[in-house]
């Protein structure tokens, strides 16, 4: 009976990474499941765990320094290496057209949704260099796609025509967010850790108003499956929901 694979999904109390904590879980995965809100974390360890899943709260705030070090010390404690990061955790100013956001809006989003993921790949990689074979996936957007945001239109008609991918905050922080997968990859190619970037699909999740068109389970399926690729699956992708190219 091999040991089984160890993951960490952040922001993953609700919304897609609590689906991908389940999905792994249901392959067999021991997951750790980051949540900055130790309550709302605890609950869904507790119903998860009542679905048979081999599933671990950790409080982990991306924009805090202090709880990425205990994770990584919790998880090096218990398990000694990961396997999989999934950097999940996201947010989004309120929507406005870039001519009305602020600075402090742009700077609160890039925090979570760019630094957090720096913060929290690098204090996990000692980690995930002693896996052998790891896996780091960072759950992005296509409207942090330079090639196909531009011609976007919002898919429920709330935002008229030429609005909805002209969201600043949100939109860059996925573009740079996009470039750092590269980067990342780059590095540790070499080393067979695999990294990549998936954009889920729209998804009804509290992100948008649960607007979107893809339940939660389906838009947890390409994260969960760049999470758990083997030797032989790409690095620096940008992965679609349909698992295609995303550009
Ligand atoms: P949700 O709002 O349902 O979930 C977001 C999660 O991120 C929550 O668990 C939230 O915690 C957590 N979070 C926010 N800030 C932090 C932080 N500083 N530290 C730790 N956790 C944090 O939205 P989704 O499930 O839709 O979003 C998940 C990811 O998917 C995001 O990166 C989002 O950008 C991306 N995405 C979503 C799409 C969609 O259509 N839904 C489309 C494309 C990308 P809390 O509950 O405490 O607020």
């Amino acid at each position: 009976h091999d040991s089984p694979r160890i993951a960490l999904v952040t922001g993953a109390n609700k919304g897609i990474g609590y689906a991908t904590v389940r999905r792994l879980g249901e392959m067999g995965l021991r997951v750790y499941l980051g949540a900055r809100d130790e309550n709302r974390g605890q609950e869904a360890e507790r119903a998860l765990r009542a679905e048979g899943l081999d599933v671990h709260a950790v409080r982990l705030d991306v924009t805090d320094e202090a709880s990425i070090a205990a994770s990584a010390e919790r998880i090096g404690e218990a398990e000694g290496h990961l396997d999989a990061l999934v950097n999940n955790a996201g947010t989004g100013a309120p929507q406005a057209p870039p001519s009305r956001t602020s600075v402090h809006d742009v700077r609160r989003t890039y925090e979570t949704n760019v630094f957090g993921v720096i913060a929290v790949t690098n204090a996990m990689l000692p980690l995930l260099r002693r896996s052998g074979a790891a896996r780091i996936v960072n759950v992005s957007s296509v409207l942090g796609s330079l090639t196909h945001a531009a011609a976007l239109e919002d898919p429920t008609g709330v935002f008229p025509p030429g609005v909805f991918p002209a969201v600043l905050d949100y939109n860059t922080s996925k573009a740079a967010l996009n470039a750092v997968t590269i980067t990342y990859a780059n590095e540790l190619r070499a080393e067979g850790i695999l990294v990549n970037a998936v954009s889920p699909g729209f998804v009804a999740t509290d992100i948008n108003g649960r607007r979107g068109h893809l339940t939660p389970e389906q838009g947890a399926r390409i994260p969960a499956l760049l999470a758990t690729l083997g030797d032989d699956g790409p690095t620096a992708a940008f992965v679609g929901e349909d698992g295609s190219p995303a550009g």
